[in-house]
């Protein structure tokens, strides 16, 4: 008899991993944290529109003791760079971080000395967002590209190692440019 017909119907079977990354992406609390024009976006998907409690996440949370997720809304000037990654220090293990826009994510169209050139020059960024500024659909978007990414995030795993693992495999993945006959 296979193990399926000794089994009650309605009896699921799962890992602890696999169970530890559904509920982890299932509560998410954000940190309440905006820097610019992106946070007013990152703001509408908590309203009833866009309705970001759908995920159980419109609890934006006012201590970074109790936040797991910061979404970096807006561009980080030098001044705000410290601060930032106080907060993200602060917050509570295991934590996510989502670059929203281009300002966060690299700079942007503010190329100067006044800006950090994208927020992974302070705290580890598990996911860019492109856009200026993204909309709400596209943050809820990512959001859900972060949810598969904690669901398969193995327990007890260094975080920014395994960021790193996932870096190099990008890189690995990417089509190198043959310059054999281009360069005469
Ligand atoms: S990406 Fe655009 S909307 Fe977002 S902070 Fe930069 S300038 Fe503002």
């Amino acid at each position: 008899m296979g193990l399926e017909e000794k089994l009650p119907s309605g009896f699921l079977l799962s890992t602890v991993e696999q169970m530890a990354g559904y509920m982890r992406k299932g509560s998410l609390w954000p940190a309440t944290f905006g820097l610019a024009c992106c946070a007013i976006e990152m703001m509408s998907t908590s309203g009833g529109r866009f309705d970001i409690a759908r995920f159980g996440m419109e609890a934006f949370r006012a201590s970074p003791r109790q936040a797991d997720l910061m979404i970096v809304a807006g561009r980080v000037s030098q001044k705000m760079a410290p601060v930032l990654r106080q907060v993200y220090d602060q917050m509570v293990e295991p934590k996510w971080v989502l670059a929203m826009g281009v300002c966060a994510s690299s700079g942007g169209m503010f190329n100067n000395y006044a800006i950090v050139q994208g927020v992974d020059h302070v705290v580890p960024v598990d996911i860019y967002l492109p856009g200026c500024p993204p909309r709400p659909e596209m943050l809820l978007h990512a959001i859900l590209k972060l949810h598969d990414k904690i669901q398969e995030m193995p327990l007890g795993v260094n975080r920014e190692e395994a960021i790193r693992a996932a870096e190099e495999a990008a890189m690995a993945q990417r089509p190198t440019i043959e310059f054999k006959g281009l360069l005469r």
